[in-house]
């Protein structure tokens, strides 16, 4: 854009207003915003090396909350102000509270969350709490807490906002259609981690939509026709952690325990549109285990430069696992979906690989000591 003979930086809207006319919104829709999305798509030249093939990071951690959740909480929100609500409520194993809180604060609503009793990383706690949400912790875990939101928003005059909300799911298409208008098609392999299953819900909505010729349902019938964007649509493959892996197990699990807190769920709530997104695409639904996140979880902080939370690492702890395996084709395109940003759960990065604490090394107020001890 330019603006005399001065270039103006083009400023990102957010995703509603990118993406308006593939969701569910119209010109008299007031739309809630944090100008979410336009995230980077970052190539990841050490795990490119390793597969020899392109592997691109999609760094959700620069969300306005820091997470991908805000993708779908912009629309969300917006839907609970169309619908007059005057209050939302969520189930959050922690991001989704935190962008909840954010996006109904801007709309002027109430926002309820319900987290499960501890494991809920400090700073997704912090931000709903500044953020003036009511934080009602339950004795139970993420399961159970959304159990009791979905019976609260049956019963009670308030808005659930959690990915079970259609709207949500609409929100975190985007993700996928932005992968495709800059990489100029979709990749060869989609990866990601899996907890509640929104997630890989959505992106194979945006994937397919992106593939076929579409019109928008919302903007009626004699809607012209939009072209085909993508000229295919990549393999899915999720990855849960192995101590919360229903879908891998096939079974729902009832005391579900990881590191990686964000998919700590033993029932996800999209678990059959998980189990499509994996058959129509062709790809797979894996386990990770705590060890692999937290090695994969180094690797993208210390070789790639990118610092998430242990659950975003999951994905990457996939493609190396599968790497291991013989499992991964060379000279394909892989987009690995990083969720969430390292300085939500930063504890992590401050163990060794046997748990220990990581300590600085301590000198006196001294030059040469300090260039001694750089190897200078
Ligand atoms: C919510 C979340 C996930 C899991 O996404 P689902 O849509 O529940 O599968 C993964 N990572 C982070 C950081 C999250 O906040």
């Amino acid at each position: 854009m330019t603006k005399g003979n001065v270039a103006v930086a083009h400023q990102w809207r957010g995703v509603i207003r990118e993406y308006a006319d593939r969701l569910p919104v119209d010109d008299a829709t007031q739309i809630v915003s944090l100008g979410e999305g336009g995230t980077p798509l970052v190539r990841a030249a050490a795990l490119s090396d390793l597969v020899q093939g392109e592997v691109f990071v999609k760094v959700e951690g620069m969300n306005p909350t820091g997470s991908f959740k805000d993708r779908g909480m912009t629309m969300a929100i917006t839907a609970a102000v169309e619908s007059g609500a005057k209050a939302v409520v969520c189930a959050s194993t922690g991001n989704t509270s935190a962008s909840a809180a954010a996006y109904a604060t801007q709309a002027g609503l109430t926002c309820a969350v319900l987290v499960p009793a501890g494991k809920i990383a400090m700073g997704k706690l912090s931000q709903a709490i500044a953020h003036g949400a009511e934080l009602i912790q339950v004795d139970g875990n993420f399961d159970g807490c959304l159990d009791v939101a979905r019976k609260l928003a049956e019963n009670y005059p308030v808005f659930l906002v959690n990915s079970v909300n259609p709207a949500r799911i609409e929100g975190q298409k985007t993700g996928a259609f932005e992968v495709v208008d800059t990489l100029g098609d979709a990749p060869d392999f989609h990866l990601l981690p899996v907890g509640n299953a929104g997630n890989i819900t959505a992106y194979w909505k945006g994937y397919r939509e992106y593939a076929e010729a579409w019109s928008n349902p919302r903007h009626g019938e004699d809607a012209a026709q939009l072209a085909p964007v993508a000229t295919r649509t990549p393999q899915m493959w999720g990855f849960q952690a192995a101590g919360s892996a229903p879908i891998v197990a096939g079974h729902p699990i009832t005391e579900p325990e990881t590191v990686a807190t964000a998919i700590r769920i033993g029932n996800p709530a999209s678990w059959e549109k998980a189990e499509e997104a994996r058959e129509e695409s062709g790809g797979v639904i894996d386990s990770v285990t705590d060890e692999e996140i937290l090695a994969a979880h180094r690797w993208l902080s210390s070789r790639e430069g990118v610092f998430v939370e242990p659950a975003s690492a999951a994905g990457v702890a996939g493609l190396l696992k599968k790497q291991a395996a013989g499992e991964v084709p060379t000279g394909k395109t892989f987009v690995i979906t990083v969720t969430g940003h390292g300085l939500k759960d930063p504890e992590w990065a401050l163990k060794n690989a046997d748990g220990s604490d990581v300590a600085p090394t301590k000198v006196p107020q001294d030059v040469e000591t300090v260039a001694r001890q750089l190897g200078l």
